[in-house]
């Protein structure tokens, strides 16, 4: 997952047959050139395909049926340069099942003030050809992100990437599989939903697999396997003492390397994007695995803990929203307060997993005993999380929809040593304060889970949240409580 290159966007310009061929073949030498620039731009992460100027119902409903058949296509951007009739684009739009984005933007950027005549109005038409097709989507009741302003401007090309991260993201989630070894934690309601519902909605499926299928994999971890991964571990991290050769517990790291290699295979073989599991169901692993789940996410695997498949998913999500980003993107928890009213934070952590992506400095390899789970000690990787403006996502299944909530956070420098806290740890401030962001985030039935994120934005939740279709509840530096409250009751009915 270094770049999301192979993702296609197609640039689809609508027009009709009225204009005449010179008018025409304009429409077509300035649509190429846009989505050239486009596909030329740094700002975005995914290939612009041009494609040739649509005037009929039968060539637009063509191009959405090859859109929706062509893999690489993950959505596709309108531009209506000249007017292009809505009613011919009913059936295309009908049957698309691609993500789309409504470019309104003009192929020249000023008004020729000495020289225009009713040709260039002819021609710099999207005014109101994109007005035409604009009614028709909304007619249609169909989601679609709308960017206005010239193609060649900067936040155009930003907010363009944003929905192409998005789109990518959602291709992703196609047919994806994520793998649940053991069932939820034992009376957890959060972490719950309906996976019926979710495969429906989302395209991805979550399957159970028995633990000791699993096992079976760790068990049988050649003796070679396992020697590499300590020789990356021993070249990544500063290793404990007790884990160094010699060292009373190198043993635990032997294990910690098995379970890895075993859980890598697993996951590969089976073709899977992520995966959750439960420390209630562990039988025959000597550890819960910690490393390996930190590792695991590092390189673009979705995870949660505790059976929290949906987390897990959008823990993968925003791996890949987020491909080549600076930052990460990881699964989180909020684990503990700091309450002094000059310097109020979140302490956020896991038991073990927490993905070394948001580390600082270079992450030490620490094995501690753990309270929970009742395995032998497991190692870990400890480190700082880095500060700056990070959000934190959760997808929570409220019975009859699926709701995603953001919280926009700043995350700041741990600013003591902890020297008892044997886990990786973030802290951050929530927005717009810390008793309006936690009750917001409460009333609005936020997970304790979240995927904690310091390189996407709550536009690229937002866009996401559009495609898939959801509720999406912002919480940033505006939000009041009785705005969001009221914003919740009225959702409800939306959604009813
Ligand atoms: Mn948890």
């Amino acid at each position: 997952m270094n770049t999301l290159k192979q993702n296609e966007v197609w640039f689809l310009t609508g027009s009709q047959h009225l204009y005449g061929d010179e008018t025409l073949r304009l429409v077509a030498e300035h649509s190429k050139i846009i989505a050239a620039e486009l596909n030329q731009s740094e700002t975005i992460s995914v290939r612009i395909i041009f494609k040739p100027t649509v005037k009929s119902t039968e060539e637009i409903y063509a191009i959405c049926q090859e859109a929706n058949q062509t893999k690489s296509c993950i959505g596709i951007i309108t531009w209506m340069h000249t007017f292009s009739p809505g009613k011919m684009w009913i059936n295309g739009l009908k049957i698309l099942q691609k993500p789309l984005l409504h470019l309104h933007t003009q192929f020249n950027r000023d008004i020729p003030w000495d020289a225009i005549d009713m040709d260039f109005m002819n021609l710099n038409q999207s005014a109101h050809g994109d007005r035409e097709f604009g009614f028709l989507v909304s007619r249609m009741k169909i989601e679609r992100k709308v960017v206005v302003g010239h193609w060649k401007d900067l936040r155009v090309k930003t907010e363009i990437d944003s929905w192409a991260r998005a789109a990518s993201a959602w291709a992703d989630w196609q047919g994806a599989k994520f793998a649940r070894f053991g069932d939820n934690m034992r009376n957890v309601s959060v972490t719950e939903g309906d996976k019926v519902e979710a495969e429906l909605q989302f395209g991805f499926s979550v399957n159970t697999f028995p633990v000791g299928d699993l096992v079976h994999y760790i068990n049988s971890a050649s003796e070679q396997e396992v020697k590499l991964l300590i020789e990356e571990y021993e070249a990544s991290y500063h290793l404990a003492e007790n884990l160094l050769r010699n060292g009373q517990k190198r043993n635990a790291l032997f294990d910690a390397a098995k379970i890895e290699a075993g859980m890598r295979r697993f996951l590969n073989e089976g073709g899977f994007k992520g995966f959750s599991n439960t420390f209630e169901d562990l039988h025959g692993m000597k550890q819960l695995p910690g490393i390996a789940t930190q590792r695991l996410m590092a390189d673009g695997f979705g995870y949660a803990g505790e059976g929290d498949w949906k987390t897990a998913a959008l823990v993968r999500a925003m791996k890949v929203m987020g491909t080549g980003l600076e930052g990460g993107s990881a699964f989180m928890e909020d684990y503990t307060y700091h309450f002094d009213p000059n310097n109020t934070l979140v302490l956020g952590a896991h038991m073990l997993e927490v993905d070394p992506v948001l580390a600082k400095d270079k992450p030490s390899c620490e094995v501690h005993p753990l309270g929970i789970g009742g395995k032998e000690d497991p190692v870990r990787l400890v480190f700082n999380g880095k500060s700056g403006p990070s959000l934190n996502a959760s997808l929570v299944d409220m019975g009859n929809r699926f709701r995603l909530v953001v919280n926009e956070v700043e995350a700041v420098e741990v600013p003591e040593s902890l020297p008892n806290l044997p886990v990786a740890r973030v802290m951050w401030k929530p927005l717009p304060d810390m008793n309006t962001g936690c009750a917001a985030w409460i009333y609005a039935g936020g997970a304790h889970h979240t995927c904690f994120s310091q390189c996407l934005t709550t536009q690229h939740l937002e866009d996401f949240a559009k495609i898939a279709r959801i509720e999406n509840i912002t919480i940033d530096k505006n939000s009041t409580l009785r705005q969001l409250q009221n914003e919740l009751k009225w959702n409800e009915i939306y959604f009813r």
